[in-house]
């Protein structure tokens, strides 16, 4: 692809782990909206559930997550506190004891504390869910800070995937990022991990960062294989300074512009391929044998919070500071700030803050963008007709499109709308079509490469 190509589609876009996005969520769905919408849950749907833990024990720069510095663990311990506290809340308001198919704990570092978090979380969970046979119970993982104390602790809250953060392997790049992680740590915790039961690797890479090139970006891809994963993600680094302070740190001279970034993934992607991963959505590559893989094979990828997920469940409960919840009525995000998040949660018995319900319009594109992102393609007039509405009812997306399907990023065939494998990277940009929030209010985005 040329770089002046690849410049007039060097745009900043929402990832779409949610439509709407959480920029446009109001506070006018709050905690009472919430207690209403848990009650009417049918108790017969399974649960996903979510935790944050927004706390690490330094900042990496170029971080884009809701957390901060914990230096001791006294704030942790006042954090799993009030945690218990939502979780019971929560639990409280629902119409009976529920299933759960997926816990994920995020952040943050939720093992921070030797994972003291995660088995109290996991604790009242059991306490006031029947976990399914099978459930999967998913951790984020900081390999400089897991001690063989932590992965034991792990194992006896029965978390059975991690999630490692590596990032680039180069020590320059890791230095410009303020994060040093020796890849030996790195392939220690996660034998420590294999010794103790927890099998399902996944490990986070990006692109984009500073004084990052193609040959760095390819060493670490063959770095991350050489630890045999069972998935990988390749994200690319969002710098949005004015969002995330801490990324001022970040030297922007260092950083590759939009071609270069797209040089950067397109030769990972390549040796992902090579090595036998499937390319999963935009930006995540799994095993053929991994369930994501599967659930893609099977027209069954989803996408939320935490990205793509081959997990079905149709309600997903957030707990934690700022943590968003998925329900069919529509979503919920709790307070960001810990402090805050604590206030509304003793106010109110629940956190929520704002939210969005969803009218008819929100869900036809909603499922559109869904697939879109999942598959890479979908069939406009089809899911228009599954949801009872005219197949032009999404024509105003066209016009975007057709520049797009014009510069080869995407095949067009009447309402049938399918990314190219030069387009795969620019998912976004299509989605971003069907967004009918997109262009109201002043939310800022990261680049779509
Ligand atoms: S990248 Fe991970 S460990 Fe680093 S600051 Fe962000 S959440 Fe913490």
């Amino acid at each position: 692809m040329d770089s002046e190509l690849v410049a007039r589609w060097d745009r900043s876009v929402p990832r779409y782990t949610s439509y709407p996005t959480a920029p446009h969520f109001k506070p006018s769905v709050g905690a009472e909206t919430y207690a209403r919408w848990l009650a009417e849950l049918d108790s017969g749907l399974p649960l996903s559930l979510y935790v944050h833990v927004p706390f690490c024990r330094e900042l990496c720069w170029f971080c884009g997550c809701q957390t901060g510095v914990a230096r001791k663990d006294g704030p942790l311990d006042a954090y799993g506190a009030r945690l218990i506290e939502e979780i019971a809340a929560v639990a409280e308001r629902l119409s009976g004891r529920f299933r759960v198919r997926h816990v994920h704990f995020g952040g943050g570092t939720p093992t921070i504390g030797g994972g003291r978090l995660v088995g109290a979380a996991m604790a009242a969970f059991r306490a006031r869910f029947d976990l399914e046979d099978g459930a999967e119970i998913a951790c984020e993982i900081d390999p400089r800070t897991c001690t063989t104390q932590t992965v034991e602790a792990l194992t006896a809250a029965g978390i059975n995937r991690a999630s490692l953060g590596v990032q680039d392997i180069n020590p320059e790049v890791q230095r410009l990022i303020n994060r040093i992680q020796p890849t030996d740590q790195t392939a220690a915790v996660v034998a420590a991990l294999r010794g103790e039961g927890i099998g399902a690797i996944n490990l986070d890479l990006m692109y984009g960062l500073p004084a990052q090139t193609v040959a760095r970006v390819e060493r670490t891809v063959e770095a991350a294989h050489g630890l045999a994963p069972d998935r990988l993600a390749l994200f690319g680094y969002a710098h949005v300074p004015w969002m995330k302070k801490h990324q001022r740190l970040i030297d922007e001279a260092l950083l590759p512009d939009g071609p270069e970034r797209w040089r950067q993934w397109g030769a990972a992607s390549a040796r992902l391929a090579a090595l036998g991963y499937t390319a999963i959505g935009f930006d995540h590559f799994a095993r053929p044998e991994d369930p994501l893989a599967r659930a893609l094979a099977e027209g069954r990828l989803r996408r939320n919070f935490q990205g793509y997920t081959a997990d079905p469940a149709p309600v997903l409960l957030g707990f934690g500071a700022s943590a968003i919840g998925a329900l069919p009525q529509g979503y919920v995000q709790n307070a960001a700030e810990t402090t805050a998040w604590n206030q509304a949660l003793r106010a109110h018995g629940l956190a929520t803050v704002r939210g969005v319900a969803l009218d008819g319009d929100d869900r036809l594109r909603r499922a559109v963008i869904e697939r879109l992102m999942c598959d890479m393609a979908v069939d406009v007039a089809s899911v228009a007709r599954e949801h009872r509405v005219a197949p032009e009812a999404l024509d105003d997306a066209f016009d975007e499109l057709r520049a797009m399907a014009g510069d080869g990023l995407l095949a067009l065939d009447d309402r049938r709308v399918a990314m190219t494998e030069t387009g795969r990277p620019f998912v976004r940009l299509a989605a971003a079509a069907f967004d009918a929030h997109l262009h109201k209010g002043a939310a800022r985005h990261s680049r779509a490469v």
